[in-house]
């Protein structure tokens, strides 16, 4: 069942590679300095909306919808690819059950959402700890949420 899902998870989300290659971003080496890693540390703030013995979720410093959560495992996980090949099973359910348990209390469960993850550099990872965006509260139109905040970095 983990592997079904994980596979699913893994063909739907951009990513480099699947080789085990240190050299490829996304995998590699965890850097414990990372915005992600000084928030579970507390050394650095977020609005925390869930929080159990696994995973953190917050919002999002820049939204890009009226609801704009990140959900990252507590663990030292770089990517996707590195969390799915050597995190614990109770890191990987407890990951996946939050995650419907946080669109929950985001009350976004009913009228749906979008869940996504940037794996490495094409991907479009920028902070190299896994983290899930959650969006929610108006409809999730990809293309027009992608021209929208092109148009606002340009
Ligand atoms: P990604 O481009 O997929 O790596 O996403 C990184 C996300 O982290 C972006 O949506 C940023 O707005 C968000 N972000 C960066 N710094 C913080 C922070 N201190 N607190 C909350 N979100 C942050």
């Amino acid at each position: 069942m983990l592997k079904l899902v994980f596979s699913f998870l893994l063909i739907m989300f951009a990513s480099d590679s699947l080789a085990s290659n240190e050299t490829v971003s996304g995998i590699g080496k965890y850097d414990s300095n990372n915005v992600f890693a000084k928030i579970l540390q507390g050394k650095l703030p977020a609005k925390i909306v869930f929080e159990n013995e696994y995973v953190l979720a917050f919002e999002d410093i820049h939204p890009i919808k009226p609801v704009h959560v990140l959900i990252i495992p507590k663990g030292q996980y770089r990517s996707l690819v590195d969390f799915s090949s050597t995190a614990t099973d109770k890191e990987i359910v407890s990951l996946v059950k939050s995650m419907s348990k946080i669109a929950e209390v985001m009350g976004i469960s009913k009228d749906g959402f979008s869940l996504m993850t940037n794996s490495g550099h094409h991907g479009g990872q920028t902070i190299p700890h896994l983290h899930f965006h959650l969006l929610g509260g108006e409809p999730v139109n990809w293309e027009k949420t992608l021209r929208e905040k092109n148009s606002t970095n340009n």
